[in-house]
């Protein structure tokens, strides 16, 4: 991990704790101590500031009768069956991150937003030396692919399973560049269930955060997300974000809601 991809936020609870342990154990204050007060405290309030900015009632307007997003560019954009992001938005920033493929050749699904691209390589380099072999599998899409994607699986299964397994286009977390889909070959690539339960998803489900991802559409929370479990799609939040989501066990809904 490198120090720049870390959030730059600190959350209240640190600075509350340096400054209650400062004020027990340095009297008076060490040199520094007060600029590093100065300094958490800015962090925090940025960080509130952040959060609120990007609260789900803040962010989203209706556009020609469809709910959408505002915030299109922000790491926690929040979209979903009810938030869309305007058929128009591509990413300025999409990159192809350097982490094996399920396939091979160029594709407009490789690509990530810079800022995931780099988080995607570090998470990647993190399960090889834990002997995890991942392979990423889909990234960015764009609003016509979704497009297609959604009316094929409409068509072959039925609209209302369509729309518990893909998204309508967009409503798809892949449109944000800030998404990929994961697999193995312990499940010859596949985004199934089954790839949850494979030593390769555990460990996974049990890193992502570390490098700013979330395991987006959890076990249990289909209510909450609009989504069957997904233990391959991975969304990048940021460290930290991603880091309380997965402690406290949330989704993205309820994290921004409870935020505010
Ligand atoms: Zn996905």
């Amino acid at each position: 991990m490198k120090n720049s991809k870390l959030t730059s936020f600190m959350p209240k609870i640190v600075i509350g704790s340096l400054v209650a342990s400062l004020a027990l154990t340095c009297m008076p204050f060490p040199k520094g101590a007060d600029q590093a007060i100065a300094a958490a405290s800015r962090s925090s309030q940025s960080f509130a500031k952040f959060m609120q900015m990007n609260a789900p009632s803040r962010t989203v307007k209706t556009v020609g009768g469809i709910q959408t997003v505002t915030n299109l560019s922000s790491t926690v954009v929040l979209v979903n069956k009810q938030r869309n992001l305007p058929s128009t938005y591509v990413p300025k920033d999409l990159v192809v991150p350097n982490v094996p493929f399920s396939f091979s050749g160029p594709s407009p699904k490789k690509q990530l937003r810079k800022i995931a691209a780099n988080a995607l390589e570090d998470l990647f380099a993190a399960a090889k030396k834990d002997g995890i072999e991942l392979k990423a599998v889909s990234g960015y899409r764009s609003y016509a692919t979704q497009k297609s994607i959604f009316e094929r699986n409409a068509s072959i299964k039925g609209e209302a399973v369509a729309n518990k397994t893909s998204a309508r286009p967009g409503q798809s977390e892949h449109q944000t560049g800030l998404s990929m889909d994961i697999s193995s070959a312990s499940v010859g690539y596949a985004l199934e269930q089954s790839f949850g339960s494979t030593k390769e998803g555990k460990w996974l489900k049990a890193n992502a955060h570390k490098y700013g991802f979330i395991i987006r559409y959890g076990k249990g929370k289909e209510k909450l997300t609009g989504y069957s479990y997904e233990p391959w799609h991975v969304r990048y939040v940021g460290v930290y974000i991603a880091g309380e989501i997965t402690r406290q066990n949330l989704t993205l809904e309820q994290y921004l809601q409870k935020s505010i």
